[in-house]
């Protein structure tokens, strides 16, 4: 958890190498972007857009290459990777769980250096072009908040419900609810713009675009 995937890259290689005629992936809001451009420009995609029959998406605030996270564990958790059971972002932390026991917090504050540059223009908290999008943010412990975006996505989610895969409350009936989502959410933006702009100021706006501009 928390650092890069190259999941997209394994939806051809599913339907070309693999043969499977119906897919599904889970990704962060960046990857399910990639997907959507792949399903409206298929170029070196050709035959697999219609195979696509689910796309996941996750709420995402920042992402590690993984040799950033191997050296945050390092430098501020004073383990090797290869102790590490678990690590989890919450509460304004980056916590390390490791297969002794030890429980590790690390300050959000001191992990931003090491967090890749492209997640510092992005401004999709909740992968807005998902199917059905989800995370534990705005629900309790132990729960997830699911959004359900499209046709598709309903239809999977509402049958998935129907047959008793998942237990259900409305998020209005949850803390902390969508106001921390909400908030989050704005965060990102508000955070994310201030770079774009810093980099269209110094000349690089190109490849660069503001959605809510
Ligand atoms: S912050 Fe944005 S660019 Fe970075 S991994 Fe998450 S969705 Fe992708």
């Amino acid at each position: 958890k928390y650092n890069l995937s190259p999941n997209v890259s394994f939806i051809k290689e599913a339907t070309r190498s693999y043969g499977l005629d119906k897919v599904g992936i889970v990704g962060t809001p960046c990857q399910m972007q990639a997907v959507r451009k792949g399903q409206l420009y298929p170029i070196g995609l050709r035959d697999v857009p219609d195979k696509i029959a689910l796309a996941i998406g996750i709420f995402c605030m920042e992402n590690f290459p993984y040799q950033s996270i191997v050296q945050l564990v390092e430098d501020h958790a004073n383990t090797k990777m290869e102790n590490v059971v678990k690590m989890d972002i919450g509460k304004g932390k980056f916590w390390v769980y490791t297969e002794r026991g030890a429980v590790i917090q690390v300050p959000l504050k001191v992990t931003h250096k090491y967090e890749q540059p492209g997640c510092h223009v992005c401004l999709d908290y909740v992968s807005s072009l998902a199917d059905i999008s989800t995370g534990s943010v705005g629900s309790p412990d132990g729960w997830s908040t699911v959004f359900i975006r499209t046709k598709k996505g309903n239809e999977v989610w509402s049958k998935a419900v129907a047959d008793g895969m998942f237990e259900t409350k409305p998020i209005e009936d949850v803390k902390p609810g969508l106001e921390l989502l909400t908030k989050l959410a704005k965060e990102k933006i508000d955070k994310n713009r201030k770079t774009l702009e810093e980099r269209r100021n110094f000349g690089v706006n190109k490849a660069l675009r503001d959605p809510y501009a």
